[in-house]
């Protein structure tokens, strides 16, 4: 095998599946490594995004299938419910193995994807860059680079982490409404912010997800609430299981003249939801029309918003030091506002009309505490 390369990528994951099949040419002679630690594509996740008006279509604009949509979602607290029928927007799931399957497909044939190599060092030498792996040893010009934690680093909040524990299950009654997502289903916690989450794809399946912004997450408790969260579906089987720790984090993309972060490490998680699809399409799309090339590898840098982080500092800072307020701040959000611009603000695509209709949909003396705390 070749060990020299135009570019190598690191991570076979979203961020750098999307991007270099939109990013790389059909006609592009550049040669590119991918090297990924899994053994193969195998993702029990899924990657769920809003749709519709002033919103790039993912599905259309990839070449993706969605696992379903729904056009009403559901919040529920303390006994309160609110059902909105979001048209013409829609929540849309996606499957994660088959869109990680999809997008890799569509690679150019010069790219190569290197499964079971994992990264353990990368050394800048002169004008190249030596990387080191499970499979062997590798130089390359350019390195792109999607590893969410490098090394022994972890990922580090200042606010806080979401961690969610969730299986896809089967039910034997026609227990779901599989036209209602229910986004947030708020649990009685002083000290965390904790909701159930639940996607039904049928009358008989859905992805239920108990759900944890917390400073520390104990996922051994989660699981433990996960479990008791299951028993109101009485007998169900068990098809699929999904985990995670997000950290709630807001991230400065680095980039040198040879080495670039994308993905999670370089802030195309939205701090305050720990979505990332829809940065990383909105990223794509802001460089719509070019192709990567030899020496312009710096110009796809991501840059963030810095008013919709400035916003998401203060919801952080809020939700962090006020958990038991947050239910009644997302609950009266969600009430409030205008779907159609609370939409596009989650998917970073607010107008200034959008940005004001949230602002007075928001409890202003609590976000003013937000806003004047330091951390
Ligand atoms: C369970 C779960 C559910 C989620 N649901 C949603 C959702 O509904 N909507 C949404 O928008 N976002 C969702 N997210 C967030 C989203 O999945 C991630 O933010 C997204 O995958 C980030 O893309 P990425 O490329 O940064 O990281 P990844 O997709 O994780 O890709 C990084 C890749 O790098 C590989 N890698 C890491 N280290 C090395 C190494 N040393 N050597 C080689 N390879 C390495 C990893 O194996 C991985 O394949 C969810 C996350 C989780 C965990």
């Amino acid at each position: 095998m070749k060990a020299e390369y135009d570019i190598i990528v690191i991570g076979a994951g979203l961020s750098s599946l999307m991007f270099l099949s939109k990013m790389v040419s059909n006609k592009s002679k550049l040669s590119i490594l991918v090297l990924e630690q899994k053994n193969s594509i195998n993702r029990n996740q899924s990657f769920c995004v809003w749709e519709g008006p002033g919103l790039i279509n993912i599905e259309k604009e990839f070449k993706l299938k969605a696992k379903h949509r729904w056009d009403k979602v559901l919040i529920e607290n303390n006994r309160k419910k609110i059902k909105k029928n979001i048209h013409p927007y829609q929540y849309v799931c996606h499957d994660g193995q088959s869109t990680l399957k999809k997008l890799s497909r569509q690679l150019n044939a010069k790219v190569k994807i290197l499964y079971a190599s994992k990264v353990t060092r990368i050394n800048e030498i002169d004008e190249k860059i030596q990387v080191t792996s499970s499979e062997g040893n590798f130089c390359s010009k350019y390195l792109i680079d999607s590893r969410p934690k490098i090394e022994k680093n972890e990922i580090k909040s200042d606010y806080m982490q979401q961690a969610f524990i969730g299986n896809e299950i089967e039910v034997k009654s026609n227990y779901f409404n599989k036209d209602e997502a229910t986004i947030m289903s708020f649990s009685k916690n002083k000290t965390e912010t904790e909701f159930i989450y639940q996607l039904p794809f049928t009358k008989k399946r859905a992805l239920v997800e108990t759900t944890l912004f917390s400073k520390n997450p104990d996922l051994r408790k989660l699981q433990q609430k996960h479990k008791i969260n299951l028993k109101k579906y009485g007998n169900y089987k068990v098809l699929n299981s999904e985990r995670g720790i997000i950290p709630m984090a807001l991230i400065e993309a680095s980039a040198n003249k040879r080495i670039m972060k994308i993905g999670t490490s370089a802030g195309m998680v939205r701090a305050s939801s720990g979505y990332s699809m829809r940065k990383i399409a909105n990223w794509i799309s802001d460089h719509k029309g070019k192709t990567i090339k030899k020496n312009n590898l710096l110009s796809f840098k991501y840059a963030p918003n810095p008013l919709l982080d400035f916003f998401d500092k203060i919801f952080l800072r809020v939700i962090k030091d006020y958990p038991n307020k947050s239910p009644d701040l997302f609950f009266n959000l969600f009430n409030q506002s205008n779907h159609k611009s609370l939409i596009k603000f989650l998917s970073d695509k607010p107008s200034w009309l959008d940005i004001i209709n949230i602002i007075m949909s928001m409890p202003k003396r609590l976000m003013l505490k937000g806003l004047l705390k330091k951390k």
